[in-house]
This record gives structure tokens, C-alpha cells and sequence, in this order.
């Protein structure tokens, strides 16, 4: 993807925008962009930097993304919505063409790192809640002061705010920024493979250190064990590239496919709900370690009709008004509402699977799904939206351990008082 059309090209040192932003190293990738640390020896501080592929089609997609961050940084001045601020915006020619170049707030892991550091395990749901409530804020936000739809939210696309200064980071073998090229290569110092290579060696020698560990606590962490504990969790909704205006749609097929909402499959229009479909994924996500629907095709079946078996057997039947409603339904359904293709479904329940599967006490699964159900409604419309949902009482719980517990011995209390009233009564 190094050519015409394609990525820029990045060495360490690089200068951007006549010198002000200076590469200092790779933080990740998308389909249509790297994306780096830079220092900005204007404001002196660390940045990232979104650097587009060059073809048109792409900067197309930029100049979008740059008008809906612009549109975001300008309604909160105060930046204290949960969505990546855009700090500036230029263009940088290089060998493969014009590049369009974001400028965002740096910020931290993906919550998917997140998921992969505490080894699939789920994280706590103190946390969980802690997450939920930023990313509400963000699509609260987006969805009704602005009317952007963000159209990808999963885990890979929130990012935690930066616990570590970038200037003691390990990782790097410098200490203060790189602000001119390292002397000695003509192309602009340490090429990407060797800090690329030093970073997988890294992480591979932390990963084996963990697992020594566990070997020699005998095996199996306990299920509290969690590796980011301590960590104020805070986070900001990033990626762009595929929002829109609500009014202003482009696109019928939307969405990661773990994350898309079944309108979208049925393709029966959609609208600020869809992100509320892939927040509840997202959260069981981060609650579980795993994806909540992850469709594969099988013999005489699509992945389309896998996921929305999967959907129905653990949300229950789609309403038939629901299911034929959509420009795909009738490869889909027949015309009692049930999947021409997939007969048989085996139903369980968002609860009972918590339980069951991933060892949820009762009351913590009771109140999770309590909050999950209503925005995984088939029927959008009926789904709860952001603002609702920041109103929800698991939300607002402080801490689902203590009143859960709480909750239960207040119960048990009642029942205790109860019997002995109606063992008065008896008497
Ligand atoms: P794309 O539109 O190409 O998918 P993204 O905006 O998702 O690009 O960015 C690609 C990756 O770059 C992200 O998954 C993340 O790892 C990293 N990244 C993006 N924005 C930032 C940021 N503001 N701070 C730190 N890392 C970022
Ligand atoms: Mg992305």
C-alpha cells in the first residue's frame, strides 16, 4: 500500500505542515491512514497524526472526516464530550501524492487492547460502567446537539486518555522529543522495522513474563486478577472515516459486522440508533471478553442469516413486522417472519448467558441485561437512546457489588420479617 495512492511513507524525524509536527513514532494504522505520534514544537506537546492515503477517493473521505471533527471541536469548546478533538489540518506532498493530514489530541490504547490485556476475561464492571458512561456522552453528543451518526463504533475505535507521558515512555530509546532527523541517514534516521521490531520483542519478553507468573502461582489466574487495575478509566470515541450527518446519508451498508444492527442487514433504513446496536455489543464486549454476535457463514447460509439467527436466539423472535420490513428481507424471510434458510434456533436469554457462560452472580447479570435489552430492541425506534440510557440506573449505580449485595440482603430482610408476620398471622 507504499505507492501511488496509497500511505505516506514515515521516518522517524520527519518534519510536517513547514516543521511544526516532527514524527516521532508509528501508533497505529487503518484502512485508509497510519496514524503517528508527532511533537508539536509549537504548543510543545505530543500529538497524533493521521496521515491519509493519498488517491482521491481518500481524501474525498478525509476533507468528510475533517468536517465533522471540525463540526465536533467547535460545539465543546471545553472538550469534555468524549470525542477526539482535530487540532489542525494541512496537506503533505510526498512520493505517492498529496496526503491529507489530521492533527488529533493523542490519546491512549484501544479499549480492544484493553480487552486483549486482560486476556479475554471481561473487565470489571465498575469499570465497564465507567466506559459505558463516556462513550453515552460522546454518542449523547454526536446524536442530538449535532445529528452525526458515527456509523463504527466497536472497541478498536475508543481510545483511552494517555496515562504515561510520552517523553519517559520505555518503549522509546530517547527520552526528550526527537525534533530534528537523527544524524547519519540521508533518509531521515531509524527506519519503522527496527523500532517496529523492537516494539514486538517487547511485548512478546511482557507476555511471557505474565504467563511465567501465572505458571508459577499454579496455573490459572483467578478471575479478578486484572492487569489495568487502578487505572481511571476514561475514554474518547475516535474514527470518523465513516460518520455522517443524518440527514445526509451515503451509504447502505454500514458498520463492522460483530457491531451492525440488524435494519442494516435487512437494509431498512437507519438512523442515530444503529450506534446505540454496537454500544451494547461493545459493552458486552468489554463486560465478557467476547464478541457478542460473531456471524460466520455455513452450508446453505449466508453470514447475514447466521447473525441474525444468533441475534433471535438470544434476544428472541424478530417481530414479523420488523423482518420483512427491509429491502433484503425477502431473501431472508418468508412471509411468516422466520429465516428461509436457518429453521431451527436454539433461544437463551442475555441473562441466563451471563450466568451461565461468564459466572455473573444473579443480580449482576439481572442488572446488566436489565440494561442491555432495551438497545438491542429489534425495532429501532424502540431502542432507548443515548440520553435515556445515561439516566439508566445501572449507570448511575457507584459500585454494582455493594448494591447488589445490598439489594439482596435488604430483600432478604423483607422475607425474613415477612414470614415471621405470617407466622403470627398463623398462629
Ligand atoms: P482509520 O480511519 O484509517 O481506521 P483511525 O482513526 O481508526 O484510522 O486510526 C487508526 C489507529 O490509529 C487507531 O486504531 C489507533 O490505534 C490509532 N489512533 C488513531 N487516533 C489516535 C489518537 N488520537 N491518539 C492515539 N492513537 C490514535
Ligand atoms: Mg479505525
Amino acid at each position: 500500500s507504499y505507492r501511488k495512492g496509497g500511505y505516506h511513507a514515515v521516518r522517524v524525524g520527519d518534519q510536517f505542515n513547514g516543521g511544526r509536527y516532527v514524527a516521532q513514532r508509528k501508533l497505529g494504522w487503518g484502512q485508509f491512514s497510519t496514524v503517528w505520534l508527532a511533537y508539536d514544537t509549537t504548543s510543545s506537546s505530543y500529538v497524533a497524526l493521521k496521515i491519509q492515503k493519498s488517491a482521491a477517493q481518500f481524501a474525498q473521505a478525509a476533507l468528510h472526516e475533517i468536517e465533522l471533527l471540525s463540526a465536533i471541536a467547535k460545539g465543546d469548546p471545553s472538550n469534555s464530550k468524549c470525542i477526539v478533538r482535530l487540532i489542525d489540518h494541512f496537506k503533505h506532498a510526498g512520493p505517492n501524492g498529496q496526503h491529507l493530514c489530521m492533527v488529533l489530541e493523542f490519546l491512549g490504547d484501544s479499549l480492544l487492547r484493553l480487552i486483549k490485556y486482560n486476556r479475554y476475561k471481561g473487565m470489571e464492571l465498575n469499570k465497564v460502567r465507567e466506559i459505558c458512561r463516556c462513550i453515552l456522552i460522546g454518542l449523547d453528543y454526536l446524536h442530538r446537539e449535532l445529528g452525526i451518526i458515527h456509523s463504527d463504533l466497536k472497541p478498536e475505535n475508543i481510545l483511552l486518555f494517555n496515562t504515561i507521558d510520552p517523553s519517559k515512555d520505555p518503549i522509546r530509546s530517547g527520552h526528550s522529543p526527537i525534533i530534528e532527523k537523527p544524524e547519519g541517514n540521508p533518509n531521515g534516521g531509524v527506519t519503522m522495522n527496527i523500532i517496529e521490531k523492537k516494539l514486538k520483542r517487547r511485548a512478546r519478553r511482557a507476555v511471557a513474563k505474565i504467563s511465567e507468573r501465572r505458571a508459577s502461582m499454579g496455573g490459572q489466574a483467578p478471575k479478578s486478577e486484572k492487569t489495568m487495575d487502578g487505572i481511571d478509566v476514561r475514554c474518547k470515541v475516535v474514527d470518523f472515516g465513516n460518520a455522517c450527518w443524518a440527514d445526509k446519508q451515503f451509504m447502505d451498508e454500514i458498520q463492522t459486522r460483530q457491531y451492525r444492527a440488524p435494519e442494516v442487514i435487512l437494509q431498512s433504513g437507519y438512523s442515530f440508533s444503529v450506534d446505540m446496536w454496537s454500544f451494547a455489543c461493545t459493552a458486552f464486549e468489554l463486560a465478557t471478553g467476547d464478541m457478542l454476535f460473531a456471524p460466520k457463514d455455513g452450508q446453505g447460509f449466508s453470514e447475514d442469516e447466521d447473525h441474525l439467527a444468533l441475534m433471535m436466539e438470544l434476544l428472541g423472535k424478530i417481530p414479523r413486522k420488523v423482518a420483512i420490513g427491509g429491502a433484503r428481507s425477502k431473501d431472508l424471510f418468508d412471509r411468516h417472519g422466520d429465516l428461509k434458510r436457518i429453521r431451527r434456533l436454539k433461544y437463551w436469554s442475555l441473562d441466563k448467558l451471563l450466568i451461565e457462560k461468564y459466572r455473573f452472580s444473579e443480580s449482576e447479570a439481572r442488572e446488566f441485561a436489565e440494561f442491555l435489552c432495551p438497545v438491542l430492541d429489534f425495532a429501532p425506534e424502540k431502542r432507548p437512546s443515548a440520553q435515556q440510557c445515561l439516566q439508566h440506573p445501572w449507570i448511575n449505580a457507584s459500585s454494582s457489588g455493594q448494591s447488589a449485595s445490598k439489594k439482596e440482603a435488604t430483600v432478604e430482610k423483607v422475607n425474613v420479617g415477612m414470614s415471621k408476620l405470617q407466622l403470627k398471622v398463623g398462629k
